[in-house]
């Protein structure tokens, strides 16, 4: 069934109705609803999006229009337009992305930017990304520090696909991947340093119907959100070298959670740092010894 209104958009509109229309239309479902219909435009019409301003008064032949109605309406039911357009940009790499992926955030970036103020420039640490997803934050890291070693694991195979091919294209040579669950596949292995952007979000949480389209299990993670990084918490201590430090990313209401639940684990010198809005968002602790890991009695 053709939405309402769009039936006006039809093989004799204007590109500078057609967007102006399509951007009335995303109002609702985006806060970006005109940049998001120039981009759609600029891919089912095959053009740079400068070209609309140098032509906005040609008008979309029939096929062009429904391909662009088509896109439309993918973004209008809360597709992200990453998902769309199969593509995202992080710490200025532009990476494919997948359904099988989280999209990378902007407030990620704050992860990249404090596990980069703790490796020296010419450092030739070992690094380690749990549940990599896109490789977002491991490729950032091995493209700032080329003498670190950094290896990447997830769950997701359809994940570890992309984030391989992402390496791949941009010619990161110093990330190896590995499939399984957090640090199981590198077991026995050492770090110097243990980074993720784990799921943390509560499974009840209703914001989870708005990211519908991403990977539940990159999103929730039980009741309170808190079971990944409860398990990170319990076993990252074990691949991680004397005084290594793990950073990681939560929710902004989990501060203290997250604190204490590190602390139960042994972990000390516990600092947060706020995200690009104020909020809470990254975790830094130093390695359990292993005196305070015995069990007591
Ligand atoms: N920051 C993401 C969001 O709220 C959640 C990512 C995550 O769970 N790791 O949308």
């Amino acid at each position: 069934m053709v939405r309402e209104g769009l039936v006006a958009l039809n093989e004799f509109m204007d590109i500078e109705s057609a967007l102006a229309m399509a951007a009335d239309r995303l109002q609702a479902s985006s806060d970006s609803a005109r940049l998001d219909a120039e981009l759609l435009l600029s891919r089912a019409l095959d053009v740079n999006r400068s070209y609309f301003f140098a032509h906005p008064e040609d008008t979309l032949d029939p096929d062009a229009s429904k391909r662009f109605l088509s896109l439309v309406a993918r973004r209008e039911s809360g597709e992200p337009m990453s998902y769309i357009t199969g593509e995202r940009e992080f710490w200025s790499m532009n990476l494919m992305v997948s359904p099988a992926t989280l999209v990378p955030r902007p407030e990620t970036e704050i992860l990249v930017e404090r596990a980069l103020m703790l490796i020296g420039r010419s450092a030739m640490l070992r690094i380690l990304d749990l549940g990599t997803g896109s490789g977002a934050i491991a490729l950032a890291i091995a493209r700032e520090r080329p003498l670190c070693e950094i290896v990447a694991t997830d769950l997701s195979a359809g994940a570890l696909a992309i984030a391989r091919q992402n390496a791949r294209q941009l010619d990161i040579a110093n990330v190896s991947f590995a499939f399984g669950d957090w640090v199981d596949p590198v077991k026995g292995q050492q770090f110097d340093l243990i980074v993720s952007n784990p799921p943390y979000i509560a499974d009840t949480d209703a914001a989870l119907t708005q990211l519908r389209h991403e990977p539940r299990s990159a999103l929730s993670a039980g009741d309170d959100g808190l079971d990944a990084i409860r398990r990170i918490a319990a076993t990252a201590g074990d691949v991680l070298a004397v005084s290594g430090r793990l950073l990681l990313e939560h929710g902004s209401t989990q501060r203290d959670a997250v604190a204490a639940l590190l602390q139960k684990n042994g972990w000390s010198q516990i600092e947060c740092f706020n995200d690009y809005a104020g909020l809470p968002r990254v975790t830094s602790a130093t390695r359990p010894n292993s005196a305070s890991r015995m069990p007591r009695g």
